[in-house]
């Protein structure tokens, strides 16, 4: 079977380590020897108070998250996020910077909008088309939050550093780097991933928020838009996504156990990505999107000569067993999502195809 999976660059959902998918094919039917499926256990049930407690206690180990930090699990996705941080954060009076670095962020801004809360875009890259992060962006210093994106999942750019924003709190969509680094989470009041990217099946959201943004949050919300419904209740207010905060929970046992933490994941992920800029680099036949001090190293973007290439190097990686090579729908050309779960072997093999390819279209 696994002989014939293939090398997976999708963007999202993407491809999970070996080992938690086996994990899963193998108590599939009886989980810790309950008789059921994790799909058909009761979410009040103590098997699954150990999932989303494990779940929870391994967030907090691998970033090191100290007592005023509560893991959450939500539906929506990222996207509701959107909407739910400026309602829960801002009320008549407040108002929060956004830093706009492409299509995730400007969607960010817009719920605000529409919302009607008060907001300031302090910087913004689509002067050059999102292919940078901003630099030396002066804050304000009465913001209730500032909201960055952390990776750019369709531009390919990353902060490699966070900016110093006078002590404001950070609100981070981190959906598309979320546990590939360690974070000095001093800096964070909120960070938010739809588990899709790095962590999980679609369909949860995680978000890690510190309790001083929950003190002074709005209450006067519907119960499942309020942060506080969710910290109250470990979030089972309601019935959570149970599967995927199962499969969250080993996703990250893997990254503790078998990649040995935080520090070590980041290790591994620059070598991969390093590897696969460099060969992009050493040539002309490819060239990636976006300037080099902002390069993501989980969506590495690029294009080659012409448009028609592009779709025939899809085309032949598709036919080779290289899935996921097409860029976003709205920039067009290629990119190689490079996740946390993407094996070196499998960036081997990319670089492998990329070469042969460029010698026959040259
Ligand atoms: C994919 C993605 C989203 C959207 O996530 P959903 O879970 O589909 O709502 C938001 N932000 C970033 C950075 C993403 O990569």
């Amino acid at each position: 079977m696994t002989d014939q999976r293939i090398h997976n660059f999708n963007a999202g959902p993407a491809a999970l380590p070996l080992t938690v998918l086996e994990e899963i094919q193998s108590s599939f039917l009886n989980f810790a020897q309950s008789g059921m499926s994790i799909t058909e256990i009761s979410h009040r049930s103590s098997y699954f108070d150990n999932v989303i407690n494990g779940a929870v206690a391994r967030a907090k180990r691998l970033l090191k998250l100290d007592e005023r930090f509560h893991v959450l699990f939500l539906q929506g996705g990222a996207s509701l996020q959107f909407a739910m941080i400026p309602m829960n954060f801002l009320s008549e009076d407040d108002t929060a910077d956004y830093v706009n670095t492409g299509t995730w962020s400007t969607k960010a801004i817009k719920e605000a909008q529409i919302l009607k809360k008060n907001h300031r875009v302090v910087a913004s890259s689509e002067d050059k088309d999102f292919s940078y992060i901003p630099t030396n962006i002066s804050f304000s210093k009465d913001a209730k939050y500032v909201h960055l994106t952390s990776n750019n999942t369709i531009k390919g750019t990353q902060y490699n550093k966070f900016p110093d924003t006078n002590g404001v709190p950070i609100v981070c969509d981190m959906s598309s780097d979320i546990f590939s680094r360690p974070l000095d989470m001093e800096k964070f009041g909120m960070i938010y991933a739809g588990a899709q990217k790095n962590l999980g099946p679609s369909g949860t959201c995680m978000v890690i928020l510190r309790q001083d943004m929950l003190d002074t949050a709005n209450e006067n919300l519907p119960s499942m838009l309020k942060y506080s419904t969710f910290a109250s209740k470990n979030s089972m207010y309601n019935t959570p996504p149970c599967f995927g905060i199962y499969t969250i929970d080993l996703v990250l046992k893997w990254i503790e156990e078998e990649m040995g933490g935080l520090e070590k994941m980041e290790e591994y992920n620059i070598q991969k990505a390093d590897l696969l800029y460099d060969f992009i680099d050493s040539g002309s036949f490819y060239r990636t999107t976006a300037e080099k001090f902002s390069r993501s190293l989980m969506n590495v973007t690029f294009r080659l000569p012409s448009e028609e290439l592009e779709k025939q190097f899809v085309a032949e990686a598709t036919k080779k067993g290289f899935g996921g090579l097409k860029g976003h729908r709205s920039v067009g050309g290629c990119r190689a999502s490079i996740y946390n779960a993407a094996t070196m072997e499998s960036i081997h093999a990319l670089i492998q195809f990329m070469e042969s390819f460029e010698k026959e279209n040259k």
